[in-house]
């Protein structure tokens, strides 16, 4: 995918709409991205941890018996299988790297379902650097699991209480705190938003799951390529990360969001925590609550390269309910022997739609990205089911 032009725009989106007191910090920072990314040593240190550490190469796993139930051809990048159990761990590991770089001592992060903050304290661990992670106050009982897990490995979390008190008031908090500790703190921000250069820099560390798959998919197939790639999309992290593998083939490209939190399906124009893209808002440019089933999802924005990627129609963007999620969670589990993460079951739960439609042509081949495993769920889903 194309990098954004000088002002951190993917065609109009994108962009840094932050107080006067951070501007000096994007930069500085954006800066050091820059350099590191020209300096190899950086860039195979980065390689290696993933390796070593977080568990890459993930594998494409053909989903044998459920392609056969639906008549297409379907492989899942497995990020549930990397460390920590999701592909925020790609992202978390390049940052803190990069913070560590900067000579910075503390890593401050937002989270929504606890992933990310997960991953961040897990990296902090890894490097020897502080953790602070900003959680709403309703994530934390709906996630209590990854909140312990987070403070076992070392991390302080604060729960957030203002507004929906979820994760767009998480990220509000996060960035306050950015402004006021800046010297010796660095904002490791979870997905391709923010303002410039995150979004650009974090699809940049989640690229490796769509060279890694482009490559893996020129052995599997006899094509080469796969006719439909999919992913589903909260910030549009793992979706972006995907897409970068592919966006210069002829595969389709399919982003599914949570139909409760649809900023490109049910959004417009605005600006949200530093950056401008597609948003839920009303007609007063209020910001709206998302609803989701799965609270990595639950999130009003989406990254601004998908808005561009959207207008320009290269990618279609479409949603999934909560009840085809849990179905296809279920669909899973059962035929696969994988209990999917609710976000990575949005992907799955439209290519089952389309394949019943016929949107998906029999004998279709299909990548989804698994973006992480369901252990995290299977609480809530006891309670929901029961
Ligand atoms: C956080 C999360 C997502 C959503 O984030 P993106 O930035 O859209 O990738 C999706 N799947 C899992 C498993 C997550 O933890």
């Amino acid at each position: 995918m194309s990098d954004p032009g000088a002002l951190g725009r993917f065609g109009n989106f994108g962009g840094r709409y932050v107080p006067e007191a951070l501007i000096p910090a994007c930069e500085e920072l954006e800066a050091a991205y820059r350099d590191a990314r020209k300096d190899p040593s950086f860039e195979r240190t980065v390689a290696q941890t993933l390796e070593v550490y977080a568990g890459r190469p993930t594998p494409v796993t053909p989903a044998t018996r459920l392609s056969q139930e639906l008549g297409i051809n379907l492989l899942l990048k497995r990020e549930d299988l990397t460390h920590t159990g999701s592909h925020k761990i790609n992202n978390v590991i390049g940052q803190a790297l990069l913070a560590q770089r900067m000579g910075k001592r503390r890593l401050l992060a937002e989270t929504g379902a606890g992933q990310h903050g997960v991953a961040t304290a897990t990296a902090g661990a890894l490097l020897g650097l502080d953790v602070t992670v900003y959680m709403g106050e309703v994530d934390t009982q709906r996630q209590q699991l990854n909140v312990f897990r987070m403070e076992l490995l070392g991390a302080k979390v604060v729960p957030v209480t203002s507004g929906s008190r979820t994760l767009k008031d998480a990220c509000s908090e996060a960035l306050r705190q950015w402004v006021s500790q800046v010297d010796e703190a660095y904002y490791c921000l979870g997905s391709v938003m923010g303002p410039h250069p995150y979004p650009w820099m974090v699809r940049e560390f989640q690229s490796v799951i769509g060279t890694e798959a482009r490559r893996q998919c020129a052995g599997l197939l006899r094509r080469g390529v796969p006719d439909v790639v999919v992913a589903c999309v909260g910030g549009g992290s793992n979706a972006a990360g995907t897409f970068a593998g592919f966006v210069d083939t002829s595969a389709r490209m399919v982003g599914v969001e949570a139909a409760g939190g649809a900023a490109m399906t049910d959004g417009s124009p605005g600006i949200l925590h530093g950056f401008y893209s597609q948003v839920l808002q009303d007609e007063d440019g209020q910001v709206k609550e998302a609803h989701s089933i799965s609270a990595g999802l639950d999130y009003p924005g989406v990254g601004p390269e998908h808005a561009s990627l959207g207008l320009s129609g290269r990618v279609e963007y479409t949603t999934a309910t909560d009840e085809q999620v849990v179905e296809a969670v279920i669909t899973l589990a059962r035929m696969e022997g994988i209990l999917a993460a609710l976000e990575s079951a949005h992907a799955l739960a439209w290519i089952i739609q389309a394949a019943g439609s016929g949107d998906l042509a029999p004998g279709s081949t299909v990548l989804m990205t698994l973006s992480g495993r369901g252990d995290k769920d299977a609480g809530q889903l006891m309670t929901l089911l029961a």
